[in-house]
C-alpha cells in the first residue's frame, strides 16, 4: 500500500442538505487528510467536461444538470490506498444497495443525488485532480 491521493466532491444535493460537516467528520475519522478544498458552482460545460466519460448514456443529460444546479465542495483526500478506501466508504452508487454506514446509504437520496464522487482509479483520480487542482496530481 502506499499514500495516494484521490479527488472527492461533496455533491449538490449533500451541500443543499447541510451535510458537509457531517460528511468531513466521516472522512477525517477515517484518516484521510483534506490536501486541498474548494467551493465550486460548476457550469453545465464543466459538469459535462468532468463526465466526460458518460457522455452518451441515459442519464449524462440529467447528471450534468444536477452537478451543475448549486453549490458543491471538491477536495483532494490523501492518505494510505486513498482511492479505494475513499469508494469503500462511499457505498455503491445507489444508495438502495448501499452498506449500512457508508456515506451514500447515510446521505444520498437517489441513484443520480448520491451526496458523493470519488475517483474510482489512479488515472482517473489524476486527471479529476488536474481538472479542478493543476499541479497537485503527483505527491
Ligand atoms: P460512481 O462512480 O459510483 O459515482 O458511479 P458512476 O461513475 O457509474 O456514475 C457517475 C454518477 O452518475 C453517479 O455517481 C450518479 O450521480 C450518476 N448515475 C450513475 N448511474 C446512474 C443512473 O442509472 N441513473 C441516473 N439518473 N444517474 C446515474
Amino acid at each position: 500500500m502506499s499514500v495516494e491521493r484521490t479527488l472527492t466532491i461533496i455533491k449538490p444535493d449533500a451541500v443543499a442538505a447541510g451535510h458537509i460537516g457531517d460528511i468531513i467528520k466521516i472522512l477525517e475519522s477515517n484518516k484521510f487528510v483534506i490536501a486541498a478544498a474548494r467551493m465550486v458552482s460548476l457550469s453545465k460545460k464543466q459538469a459535462e467536461g468532468f463526465y466526460a466519460v458518460h457522455r452518451g448514456k441515459p442519464f449524462f443529460e440529467s447528471l450534468s444538470k444536477f452537478m451543475s444546479s448549486g453549490p458543491a465542495l471538491v477536495m483532494v483526500l490523501e492518505g494510505e490506498n486513498a482511492i479505494a478506501r475513499l469508494r469503500e466508504i462511499m457505498g455503491t452508487t445507489n444508495p438502495a444497495n448501499a452498506a449500512p454506514g457508508t456515506l451514500r446509504k447515510l446521505y444520498a437520496t437517489t441513484i443520480e443525488h448520491n451526496a458523493i464522487h470519488g475517483s474510482d482509479a489512479p488515472e482517473t483520480a489524476a486527471f479529476e485532480i488536474s481538472y479542478f487542482f493543476p499541479g497537485l496530481e503527483l505527491l
